[in-house]
């Protein structure tokens, strides 16, 4: 017997949506029919829709006696893939889950099934960009849609991801640790580093009161804690520059202002000292986070707007974002990636 929708069986087709004999024309027999076992589930397929979609199922149904064992993914993801290589027609992607879009990609690449290939990737890349699905998604679907980014060679796409889940991270919104171990297995640099950072921000409080960065439940490497001390001390010393100075600017011409020793820079050195000198609520190895809280305070800074050139004025708090941006494109140098 065939499975049906909803009834559970050995021969499991059971859990996909549409049922192989409403796809087997009526002519077709149960001889027509094959299986395939994926890990300890066995599922009765048509030969003929598997193989005119890829030259390896081909191969593989070539001799009719033989037992056909695939490996290389799961019975799950091996299901998905069948459910969307039924379909007739297949339907909008951007209706479908996107891990069940990951599964079908998955196996589609391994198998070359090139119209699901297709398919599969262009819902993936729908998804990530046109629908909210990043702005609350777990960790784990961010992992899932890097690895198919990876295995399809598509750069733009695990660029947009990467950058959505840095994002999330950055807002403290996501557990760091994941993207940190998946991008330490993929030698994902940028973020990687930015993966350090914000796991470093939430740690520092332990290792400034002399605590293992450990607290028993982190999943980085006794190597992992080393580059987030050596990005410890490192950001620390960073701060430390910043409090002494602020950073440099171009001085303009004496033409344009004749009293900028004088004023402007006596005055943005006095604030700035102020300003770094308050109690913040970041904590000091948060470098960018308290660059750009004094960015803002010093944007709104009346002594500043008295005190300094327009011009002066702008190219110093210019100053402060492009600090901002060198530490975040350089944070691999704080933690010796
Ligand atoms: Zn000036």
């Amino acid at each position: 017997m065939v499975a049906t929708r909803g009834q559970r069986s050995s021969m499991t087709t059971a859990e996909c949506p549409i049922p192989i004999r409403r796809l087997l024309n009526s002519t077709s027999a149960e001889d027509d029919l094959r299986i395939i076992k994926v890990q300890n589930t066995r599922f009765k397929v048509n030969p003929r829709i598997l193989r005119s979609g890829s030259r390896i199922f081909k191969t593989l149904f070539q001799d009719p006696e033989s037992f056909i064992d695939l490996s290389g993914h799961t019975a799950s993801q091996f299901r998905a893939f069948l459910w969307a290589a039924y379909a007739r027609p297949l339907p909008s992607a951007k209706s479908v889950d996107v891990g069940r879009l990951c599964s079908v990609a998955e196996v589609a690449f391994t198998y070359d099934f090139n119209a699901l290939k297709l398919w599969s990737l262009e819902g993936i890349r729908t998804h990530v960009n046109s629908t909210p699905l990043l702005r609350t998604a777990p960790s784990r679907t961010f992992v899932r849609l890097i690895q198919v980014a990876l295995l399809y060679r598509d750069t733009t796409l695990s660029r947009v991801i990467q950058s959505k889940w840095l994002t999330r991270m950055h807002w403290h919104d996501t557990d760091p640790a994941p993207a940190l171990v998946v991008a330490d297995a993929y030698s994902l640099r940028h973020l990687l580093s930015h993966a350090y950072y914000v796991h470093l921000v939430n740690v520092a409080p332990r290792i400034a009161r002399g605590l293992p960065i450990d607290d028993g439940g982190s999943p980085l490497s006794a190597a992992q804690n080393l580059h987030v001390l050596c990005g410890y001390y490192s950001l620390l010393a960073a701060w430390k520059q910043l409090q002494a100075a602020p950073p440099a600017c171009t001085s303009p011409d004496e033409t344009v202002c004749p009293e900028h020793r004088a004023r402007c820079e006596i005055a943005w050195k006095a604030r700035w000292a102020l300003e770094v000198g308050h109690s913040s609520a970041f904590a000091p190895v948060d470098v960018l986070c308290r660059l750009l809280f004094i960015e803002r305070q010093l944007e709104v800074d009346e002594v500043l707007k008295d005190c300094m050139t327009p011009g002066c004025r702008v190219e110093a708090l210019d100053a402060i974002a492009r600090k901002r941006a060198e530490i975040s494109e350089n944070l691999h140098h704080h933690f010796d990636l």
